[in-house]
Protein backbone atom coordinates (compact mmCIF):
# COMPACT_ATOMS: atom_id res chain seq x y z
CA UNK A 1 0.00 0.00 0.00
CA UNK A 2 1.55 3.17 -1.12
CA UNK A 3 0.29 6.80 0.58
CA UNK A 4 0.04 10.17 -1.45
CA UNK A 5 -0.88 13.87 -0.06
CA UNK A 6 -4.03 15.38 -0.76
CA UNK A 7 -2.19 18.48 -2.58
CA UNK A 8 -0.31 16.09 -5.00
CA UNK A 9 2.92 17.51 -3.69
CA UNK A 10 5.38 14.38 -2.26
CA UNK A 11 5.96 10.95 -3.86
CA UNK A 12 4.60 7.92 -2.70
CA UNK A 13 5.59 6.77 0.64
CA UNK A 14 5.09 2.91 2.87
CA UNK A 15 2.84 3.07 5.57
CA UNK A 16 5.48 3.18 8.34
CA UNK A 17 6.74 6.59 6.66
CA UNK A 18 3.38 8.19 6.57
CA UNK A 19 3.28 7.46 10.51
CA UNK A 20 6.47 9.29 11.43
CA UNK A 21 5.46 12.24 8.85
CA UNK A 22 2.61 13.01 10.64
CA UNK A 23 1.15 16.10 8.12
CA UNK A 24 2.40 15.30 4.75
CA UNK A 25 5.50 17.88 3.64
CA UNK A 26 3.76 19.86 1.14
CA UNK A 27 0.93 20.63 4.25
CA UNK A 28 -1.64 18.28 2.24
CA UNK A 29 -3.01 15.42 4.79
CA UNK A 30 -2.18 11.81 4.13
CA UNK A 31 -4.38 9.10 2.76
CA UNK A 32 -3.64 5.91 0.97
CA UNK A 33 -3.44 5.30 -2.79
CA UNK A 34 -6.67 3.20 -2.78
CA UNK A 35 -8.86 2.09 -0.12
CA UNK A 36 -9.17 -1.46 -0.08
CA UNK A 37 -12.74 -3.03 -0.88
CA UNK A 38 -13.29 -6.14 1.29
CA UNK A 39 -15.20 -9.26 -0.32
CA UNK A 40 -18.33 -11.17 1.05
CA UNK A 41 -16.14 -14.07 2.04
CA UNK A 42 -13.47 -12.21 3.59
CA UNK A 43 -16.49 -10.41 5.96
CA UNK A 44 -17.78 -13.51 6.49
CA UNK A 45 -14.73 -14.85 8.32
CA UNK A 46 -13.90 -11.25 10.03
CA UNK A 47 -17.64 -11.15 11.94
CA UNK A 48 -16.25 -14.40 13.91
CA UNK A 49 -13.52 -12.47 15.05
CA UNK A 50 -13.11 -10.99 18.18
CA UNK A 51 -11.65 -6.86 18.48
CA UNK A 52 -8.35 -7.49 18.69
CA UNK A 53 -8.48 -9.98 16.00
CA UNK A 54 -10.91 -7.93 13.56
CA UNK A 55 -8.62 -4.69 14.30
CA UNK A 56 -5.31 -7.20 13.01
CA UNK A 57 -6.98 -8.25 9.97
CA UNK A 58 -8.66 -3.99 8.64
CA UNK A 59 -4.91 -3.10 10.02
CA UNK A 60 -2.63 -5.49 7.96
CA UNK A 61 -4.34 -4.35 4.76
CA UNK A 62 -3.08 -0.58 5.64
CA UNK A 63 -0.18 -1.81 7.38
CA UNK A 64 1.56 -3.74 4.66
CA UNK A 65 5.14 -3.01 5.56
CA UNK A 66 5.26 -3.93 9.21
CA UNK A 67 5.70 -7.95 9.50
CA UNK A 68 2.48 -9.38 10.86
CA UNK A 69 3.80 -11.17 13.84
CA UNK A 70 4.85 -7.67 14.95
CA UNK A 71 1.97 -5.94 13.99
CA UNK A 72 -0.53 -8.60 15.78
CA UNK A 73 1.59 -8.19 19.17
CA UNK A 74 1.03 -4.49 18.62
CA UNK A 75 -2.74 -4.72 18.30
CA UNK A 76 -3.15 -6.92 21.13
CA UNK A 77 -1.04 -4.83 23.03
CA UNK A 78 -2.73 -1.99 22.34
CA UNK A 79 -5.90 -3.16 23.47
CA UNK A 80 -4.87 -4.83 26.42
CA UNK A 81 -5.41 -1.73 28.76
CA UNK A 82 -9.13 -1.57 27.59
CA UNK A 83 -11.06 -2.43 30.90
CA UNK A 84 -13.94 -4.02 28.77
CA UNK A 85 -14.01 -7.72 27.73
CA UNK A 86 -15.25 -6.78 24.32
CA UNK A 87 -13.30 -3.57 23.65
CA UNK A 88 -16.20 -1.62 22.25
CA UNK A 89 -19.48 -3.45 23.41
CA UNK A 90 -22.28 -2.45 21.38
CA UNK A 91 -25.83 -2.13 23.21
CA UNK A 92 -29.15 -1.55 22.43
CA UNK A 93 -31.03 1.41 24.56
CA UNK A 94 -34.33 1.85 23.62
CA UNK A 95 -34.89 2.75 20.03
CA UNK A 96 -30.73 3.19 19.49
CA UNK A 97 -27.77 1.15 19.65
CA UNK A 98 -24.92 2.65 21.89
CA UNK A 99 -21.66 1.89 20.70
CA UNK A 100 -19.34 2.16 24.05
CA UNK A 101 -15.87 3.70 23.15
CA UNK A 102 -14.75 4.56 26.26
CA UNK A 103 -13.38 1.57 28.00
CA UNK A 104 -9.21 2.47 27.64
CA UNK A 105 -7.44 4.31 30.17
CA UNK A 106 -8.91 8.15 29.70
CA UNK A 107 -12.18 7.02 29.32
CA UNK A 108 -12.76 8.73 25.89
CA UNK A 109 -12.97 7.13 22.32
CA UNK A 110 -9.36 8.87 21.77
CA UNK A 111 -7.65 5.91 24.06
CA UNK A 112 -8.55 3.38 20.72
CA UNK A 113 -6.73 5.27 18.32
CA UNK A 114 -3.87 6.68 20.62
CA UNK A 115 -3.05 3.33 22.80
CA UNK A 116 -2.45 1.75 19.45
CA UNK A 117 -0.23 4.95 18.46
CA UNK A 118 1.87 4.56 21.57
CA UNK A 119 2.94 1.39 20.71
CA UNK A 120 3.56 1.46 17.28
CA UNK A 121 6.00 5.10 17.45
CA UNK A 122 7.75 2.93 20.22
CA UNK A 123 7.96 0.09 17.60
CA UNK A 124 9.18 2.63 15.13
CA UNK A 125 11.68 4.46 17.14
CA UNK A 126 13.50 1.55 17.78
CA UNK A 127 14.06 0.40 14.52
CA UNK A 128 15.26 3.33 13.43
CA UNK A 129 17.30 3.67 16.46
CA UNK A 130 15.19 7.45 16.77
CA UNK A 131 14.10 9.40 19.87
CA UNK A 132 10.97 11.11 19.84
CA UNK A 133 9.88 14.31 21.66
CA UNK A 134 5.99 14.85 21.43
CA UNK A 135 4.74 18.62 22.09
CA UNK A 136 1.48 19.35 22.22
CA UNK A 137 -1.98 21.73 23.70
CA UNK A 138 -4.97 20.55 25.44
CA UNK A 139 -7.96 21.63 26.28
CA UNK A 140 -9.09 17.92 27.79
CA UNK A 141 -9.66 14.83 26.14
CA UNK A 142 -6.63 14.77 23.82
CA UNK A 143 -3.76 15.32 26.28
CA UNK A 144 -4.79 13.14 28.38
CA UNK A 145 -5.16 10.69 26.07
CA UNK A 146 -1.88 11.40 24.39
CA UNK A 147 -0.11 11.26 27.81
CA UNK A 148 -1.66 7.56 28.48
CA UNK A 149 -0.95 6.46 24.81
CA UNK A 150 2.50 7.24 25.35
CA UNK A 151 3.59 6.76 29.30
CA UNK A 152 6.30 4.35 29.53
CA UNK A 153 7.53 4.01 26.38
CA UNK A 154 10.74 3.94 25.37
CA UNK A 155 12.60 6.92 23.12
CA UNK A 156 9.74 8.92 24.34
CA UNK A 157 8.71 11.98 26.08
CA UNK A 158 5.98 14.08 26.20
CA UNK A 159 4.98 17.24 26.88
CA UNK A 160 1.80 18.57 27.49
CA UNK A 161 0.35 21.82 27.80
CA UNK A 162 -2.79 23.20 29.06
CA UNK A 163 -4.12 26.14 30.41
CA UNK A 164 -3.61 26.61 34.21
CA UNK A 165 -6.82 26.16 36.18
CA UNK A 166 -8.96 25.84 32.65
CA UNK A 167 -9.58 22.45 31.82
CA UNK A 168 -12.19 20.18 33.67
CA UNK A 169 -10.72 18.79 37.59
CA UNK A 170 -11.03 15.09 36.27
CA UNK A 171 -8.92 15.80 33.27
CA UNK A 172 -6.16 17.92 35.02
CA UNK A 173 -6.34 14.96 37.43
CA UNK A 174 -6.30 12.61 34.88
CA UNK A 175 -2.86 14.49 33.30
CA UNK A 176 -1.11 15.20 36.27
CA UNK A 177 -0.88 12.01 38.34
CA UNK A 178 0.74 10.30 35.78
CA UNK A 179 4.27 8.91 36.86
CA UNK A 180 5.82 8.23 34.31
CA UNK A 181 9.04 10.03 34.32
CA UNK A 182 8.37 10.25 30.45
CA UNK A 183 5.54 12.56 31.15
CA UNK A 184 5.79 16.54 31.57
CA UNK A 185 2.24 18.67 32.35
CA UNK A 186 2.88 22.05 31.91
CA UNK A 187 0.32 24.61 33.28
CA UNK A 188 0.58 27.68 31.70
CA UNK A 189 -0.43 30.81 33.07
CA UNK A 190 -2.87 31.45 29.86
CA UNK A 191 -5.59 30.16 27.66
CA UNK A 192 -5.96 27.32 25.61
CA UNK A 193 -5.18 30.28 22.81
CA UNK A 194 -1.98 30.76 24.63
CA UNK A 195 -0.89 27.14 24.84
CA UNK A 196 -1.99 26.45 21.02
CA UNK A 197 0.07 29.87 19.92
CA UNK A 198 2.98 28.67 22.29
CA UNK A 199 3.41 24.81 20.73
CA UNK A 200 2.77 26.64 17.00
CA UNK A 201 5.83 29.48 17.62
CA UNK A 202 8.64 26.38 18.86
CA UNK A 203 7.36 24.09 15.81
CA UNK A 204 7.68 26.63 13.39
CA UNK A 205 11.57 27.39 14.94
CA UNK A 206 12.72 24.62 12.17
CA UNK A 207 16.43 24.38 14.18
CA UNK A 208 14.86 24.06 17.19
CA UNK A 209 12.52 21.21 15.72
CA UNK A 210 15.32 19.11 14.51
CA UNK A 211 17.83 19.48 17.14
CA UNK A 212 14.81 18.32 19.52
CA UNK A 213 13.07 15.16 17.57
CA UNK A 214 9.60 17.21 18.32
CA UNK A 215 7.09 15.15 17.08
CA UNK A 216 2.87 15.79 17.28
CA UNK A 217 0.19 12.87 17.83
CA UNK A 218 -2.72 15.25 16.70
CA UNK A 219 -6.05 13.75 15.05
CA UNK A 220 -4.18 13.92 11.12
CA UNK A 221 -2.13 11.43 12.17
CA UNK A 222 -3.29 8.22 9.41
CA UNK A 223 -3.06 5.45 11.90
CA UNK A 224 -4.78 7.48 14.61
CA UNK A 225 -8.11 7.75 11.60
CA UNK A 226 -7.05 4.02 10.55
CA UNK A 227 -7.17 2.77 14.10
CA UNK A 228 -10.29 4.36 13.96
CA UNK A 229 -12.01 2.52 11.19
CA UNK A 230 -12.02 -0.73 12.84
CA UNK A 231 -14.84 0.08 15.47
CA UNK A 232 -17.00 0.95 12.74
CA UNK A 233 -17.24 -2.39 10.78
CA UNK A 234 -17.28 -4.07 14.64
CA UNK A 235 -20.52 -2.49 15.17
CA UNK A 236 -21.43 -2.96 11.70
CA UNK A 237 -21.62 -6.61 11.93
CA UNK A 238 -23.11 -7.07 15.54
CA UNK A 239 -25.97 -4.96 14.94
CA UNK A 240 -26.83 -6.36 11.47
CA UNK A 241 -26.26 -9.57 12.55
CA UNK A 242 -28.67 -8.98 15.81
CA UNK A 243 -32.09 -7.17 14.08
CA UNK A 244 -31.22 -9.38 10.87
CA UNK A 245 -30.54 -5.80 8.44
CA UNK A 246 -28.34 -5.68 5.82
CA UNK A 247 -27.95 -1.82 6.47
CA UNK A 248 -27.12 0.12 9.12
CA UNK A 249 -26.62 4.08 10.04
CA UNK A 250 -24.02 5.47 12.35
CA UNK A 251 -24.53 8.67 14.14
CA UNK A 252 -21.14 10.44 14.96
CA UNK A 253 -20.67 13.82 17.74
CA UNK A 254 -18.42 15.48 15.47
CA UNK A 255 -15.43 18.22 15.62
CA UNK A 256 -12.28 17.47 14.01
CA UNK A 257 -13.99 15.26 11.56
CA UNK A 258 -11.56 11.97 12.29
CA UNK A 259 -14.18 9.81 13.49
CA UNK A 260 -16.91 10.77 11.03
CA UNK A 261 -13.63 10.57 7.91
CA UNK A 262 -12.93 6.93 9.35
CA UNK A 263 -16.69 6.25 9.27
CA UNK A 264 -16.86 6.81 5.50
CA UNK A 265 -13.66 5.05 4.80
CA UNK A 266 -15.48 1.78 6.78
CA UNK A 267 -18.49 2.57 4.54
CA UNK A 268 -16.24 2.23 1.69
CA UNK A 269 -14.44 -0.63 2.54
CA UNK A 270 -17.71 -2.73 3.73
CA UNK A 271 -19.26 -1.75 -0.03
CA UNK A 272 -22.45 -2.10 1.59
CA UNK A 273 -23.98 -1.82 4.96
CA UNK A 274 -23.68 1.45 5.73
CA UNK A 275 -26.14 3.30 4.74
CA UNK A 276 -25.14 6.60 5.67
CA UNK A 277 -23.67 8.58 8.39
CA UNK A 278 -25.09 11.18 10.12
CA UNK A 279 -22.32 14.35 10.87
CA UNK A 280 -23.94 15.31 14.42
CA UNK A 281 -22.50 18.73 15.81
CA UNK A 282 -22.87 21.49 18.91
CA UNK A 283 -23.79 24.96 18.19
CA UNK A 284 -20.28 25.08 16.52
CA UNK A 285 -22.03 23.40 13.49
CA UNK A 286 -19.49 24.57 10.29
CA UNK A 287 -20.09 20.73 9.03
CA UNK A 288 -23.98 20.98 9.37
CA UNK A 289 -23.94 23.89 7.40
CA UNK A 290 -21.81 22.21 4.68
CA UNK A 291 -23.64 19.01 4.93
CA UNK A 292 -27.52 20.72 4.44
CA UNK A 293 -26.38 23.68 2.38
CA UNK A 294 -23.16 23.45 1.13
CA UNK A 295 -21.43 26.27 2.79
CA UNK A 296 -18.54 25.74 4.58
CA UNK A 297 -17.97 28.83 6.12
CA UNK A 298 -15.95 30.03 9.45
CA UNK A 299 -17.78 31.47 12.45
CA UNK A 300 -16.42 31.92 15.50
CA UNK A 301 -16.19 29.47 18.16
CA UNK A 302 -18.28 28.80 20.81
CA UNK A 303 -17.83 27.42 24.03
CA UNK A 304 -20.09 24.47 25.09
CA UNK A 305 -20.54 21.38 27.14
CA UNK A 306 -19.44 19.17 24.22
CA UNK A 307 -16.30 20.69 24.61
CA UNK A 308 -14.03 18.39 22.52
CA UNK A 309 -16.41 19.40 19.58
CA UNK A 310 -15.88 23.27 20.07
CA UNK A 311 -14.02 23.29 16.64
CA UNK A 312 -14.65 25.40 13.52
CA UNK A 313 -11.77 24.74 11.35
CA UNK A 314 -12.15 20.95 11.26
CA UNK A 315 -8.33 19.68 10.64
CA UNK A 316 -9.71 15.92 8.63
CA UNK A 317 -11.91 17.78 6.30
CA UNK A 318 -9.60 18.19 3.60
CA UNK A 319 -9.39 14.34 3.01
CA UNK A 320 -13.14 14.35 2.63
CA UNK A 321 -12.71 17.12 0.31
CA UNK A 322 -10.08 15.11 -1.68
CA UNK A 323 -12.25 12.44 -2.47
CA UNK A 324 -15.25 14.97 -3.19
CA UNK A 325 -12.98 16.56 -5.98
CA UNK A 326 -12.47 13.48 -7.78
CA UNK A 327 -9.03 12.69 -6.75
CA UNK A 328 -7.40 16.24 -7.94
CA UNK A 329 -5.15 17.72 -5.75
CA UNK A 330 -4.83 20.52 -7.93
CA UNK A 331 -8.61 21.28 -6.86
CA UNK A 332 -7.67 20.43 -3.10
CA UNK A 333 -4.61 23.08 -3.04
CA UNK A 334 -7.32 25.26 -4.64
CA UNK A 335 -9.93 25.06 -2.04
CA UNK A 336 -7.69 25.30 0.73
CA UNK A 337 -6.20 28.29 -0.39
CA UNK A 338 -9.29 30.02 -0.89
CA UNK A 339 -10.55 28.72 2.18
CA UNK A 340 -6.96 30.64 3.73
CA UNK A 341 -8.02 33.50 2.41
CA UNK A 342 -11.45 34.17 2.82
CA UNK A 343 -12.44 31.51 5.31
CA UNK A 344 -15.31 29.90 3.33
CA UNK A 345 -16.10 27.34 1.05
CA UNK A 346 -19.18 26.80 -0.84
CA UNK A 347 -20.10 23.75 -3.09
CA UNK A 348 -22.60 23.62 -6.03
CA UNK A 349 -25.84 21.70 -5.93
CA UNK A 350 -24.29 18.14 -7.51
CA UNK A 351 -21.45 18.76 -4.77
CA UNK A 352 -24.01 18.94 -2.24
CA UNK A 353 -26.08 16.10 -3.91
CA UNK A 354 -22.97 13.74 -3.88
CA UNK A 355 -22.43 14.38 0.05
CA UNK A 356 -26.10 13.66 0.77
CA UNK A 357 -26.06 10.41 -0.15
CA UNK A 358 -22.63 9.85 2.65
CA UNK A 359 -24.30 11.82 4.93
CA UNK A 360 -26.88 13.12 7.44
CA UNK A 361 -26.49 16.00 9.56
CA UNK A 362 -27.97 18.47 12.62
CA UNK A 363 -26.75 20.54 14.61
CA UNK A 364 -27.89 20.03 18.32
CA UNK A 365 -27.62 22.92 21.21
CA UNK A 366 -26.91 23.08 24.79
CA UNK A 367 -30.47 22.99 25.88
CA UNK A 368 -31.53 20.42 23.32
CA UNK A 369 -28.37 18.23 24.58
CA UNK A 370 -29.05 18.82 28.26
CA UNK A 371 -32.90 17.99 27.56
CA UNK A 372 -31.72 14.69 25.83
CA UNK A 373 -29.46 13.02 28.92
CA UNK A 374 -32.56 13.61 30.79
CA UNK A 375 -35.10 12.06 28.66
CA UNK A 376 -32.38 9.24 27.69
CA UNK A 377 -32.49 8.36 31.61
CA UNK A 378 -35.72 8.46 32.01
CA UNK A 379 -36.82 6.31 29.53
CA UNK A 380 -33.63 3.72 29.84
CA UNK A 381 -32.02 4.27 32.86
CA UNK A 382 -28.76 5.02 30.66
CA UNK A 383 -26.82 7.92 31.48
CA UNK A 384 -24.96 9.70 28.20
CA UNK A 385 -22.37 11.84 28.46
CA UNK A 386 -22.93 15.43 26.75
CA UNK A 387 -20.85 14.49 23.50
CA UNK A 388 -22.65 11.64 23.27
CA UNK A 389 -25.97 13.40 23.53
CA UNK A 390 -25.54 15.28 20.57
CA UNK A 391 -25.02 12.32 18.26
CA UNK A 392 -28.33 10.26 20.36
CA UNK A 393 -30.49 13.42 18.98
CA UNK A 394 -29.04 14.10 16.20
CA UNK A 395 -29.42 9.99 15.45
CA UNK A 396 -32.71 9.75 17.20
CA UNK A 397 -34.34 12.55 14.24
CA UNK A 398 -32.77 10.78 11.45
CA UNK A 399 -33.91 7.24 12.83
CA UNK A 400 -35.92 5.37 10.25
CA UNK A 401 -36.66 1.42 9.99
CA UNK A 402 -32.78 0.79 9.45
CA UNK A 403 -30.69 0.29 12.86
CA UNK A 404 -29.00 3.88 14.18
CA UNK A 405 -26.21 3.31 15.92
CA UNK A 406 -24.91 6.51 17.91
CA UNK A 407 -20.86 6.35 19.12
CA UNK A 408 -20.63 7.07 22.74
CA UNK A 409 -17.38 8.91 23.00
CA UNK A 410 -16.76 9.59 26.72
CA UNK A 411 -17.59 8.36 29.82
CA UNK A 412 -20.56 10.21 31.16
CA UNK A 413 -18.12 10.62 34.95
CA UNK A 414 -15.55 12.71 32.58
CA UNK A 415 -18.59 15.04 32.65
CA UNK A 416 -20.27 15.20 35.92
CA UNK A 417 -21.12 19.09 36.18
CA UNK A 418 -23.40 18.49 32.83
CA UNK A 419 -24.66 15.23 33.50
CA UNK A 420 -26.13 16.81 37.08
CA UNK A 421 -27.97 19.98 35.46
CA UNK A 422 -29.41 17.18 33.19
CA UNK A 423 -30.42 14.63 35.52
CA UNK A 424 -30.09 16.17 39.22
CA UNK A 425 -26.99 13.69 40.28
CA UNK A 426 -22.96 13.07 39.01
CA UNK A 427 -22.52 9.35 37.78
CA UNK A 428 -21.06 7.21 39.52
CA UNK A 429 -16.90 7.12 39.20
CA UNK A 430 -15.87 4.04 37.49
CA UNK A 431 -12.46 2.82 38.53
CA UNK A 432 -10.01 4.47 36.38
CA UNK A 433 -11.39 7.57 37.83
CA UNK A 434 -11.65 6.52 41.41
CA UNK A 435 -8.92 7.59 44.31
CA UNK A 436 -6.87 10.36 41.62
CA UNK A 437 -7.31 13.38 44.34
CA UNK A 438 -4.90 11.09 46.79
CA UNK A 439 -2.79 10.18 44.11
CA UNK A 440 0.91 12.60 43.66
CA UNK A 441 0.83 15.33 41.04
CA UNK A 442 3.44 15.95 38.59
CA UNK A 443 2.77 19.14 37.30
CA UNK A 444 5.49 22.51 36.30
CA UNK A 445 3.68 25.76 36.20
CA UNK A 446 5.22 27.91 33.76
CA UNK A 447 4.45 31.60 32.26
CA UNK A 448 2.52 31.98 28.71
CA UNK A 449 6.17 32.82 27.54
CA UNK A 450 7.65 30.82 23.96
CA UNK A 451 11.02 31.25 25.85
CA UNK A 452 10.45 29.83 28.92
CA UNK A 453 8.70 26.39 27.62
CA UNK A 454 11.23 25.94 25.42
CA UNK A 455 14.02 26.26 27.89
CA UNK A 456 11.89 23.56 30.04
CA UNK A 457 11.45 21.22 26.67
CA UNK A 458 15.19 21.75 26.10
CA UNK A 459 16.59 21.17 29.29
CA UNK A 460 13.94 17.42 29.47
CA UNK A 461 14.32 16.05 25.85
CA UNK A 462 15.32 13.02 24.74
CA UNK A 463 18.21 13.44 23.46
C1 LIG B 1 -12.42 14.34 20.13
C2 LIG B 1 -13.82 14.06 20.57
C3 LIG B 1 -14.91 14.17 19.69
C4 LIG B 1 -14.76 14.65 18.25
O1 LIG B 1 -14.09 13.75 17.43
P1 LIG B 1 -13.41 14.25 16.04
O2 LIG B 1 -12.62 13.10 15.56
O3 LIG B 1 -12.56 15.43 16.42
O4 LIG B 1 -14.53 14.64 15.13
C5 LIG B 1 -16.18 13.83 20.16
N1 LIG B 1 -16.37 13.45 21.46
C6 LIG B 1 -15.35 13.34 22.33
C7 LIG B 1 -15.63 12.92 23.71
C8 LIG B 1 -14.04 13.63 21.92
O5 LIG B 1 -13.03 13.54 22.80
Amino acid sequence: MRYISTRGGIKPISFKETVLMGLAEDGGLILPEKTPRVSGETLALWRKLSYPELAFEVLRLFADDIPTEDLKKLVEKAYSSFSHPEICPVIKKGNIWILELFHGPTLAFKDIALQFLGHLFEYLLLERGQKLNILGATSGDTGSAAIYGVKGRKNINIFILFPKGRVSPVQELQMTTVADENVFCLAIEGTFDDCQYIVKKIFSDLDFKKKYFLGAVNSINWARVLAQVVYYIWAYFKVSEAEGKEKVRFSVPTGNFGDIFAGYLAKQILGQGIERLVLATNENDILTRFVNEGDYSLGRVTSTISPSMDIQVASNFERYLYYLYNQEPSRVREAMEQFAQTGSLSFSQEKIARVQKDFLSASINQKETLATIASFYKETGYILDPHTAVGVAAGLKFKDERPMIALATAHPAKFPEAVKKAIGREPERPEALRGLEDKPRRVKVLPAEVEKVKEFVAKNALL
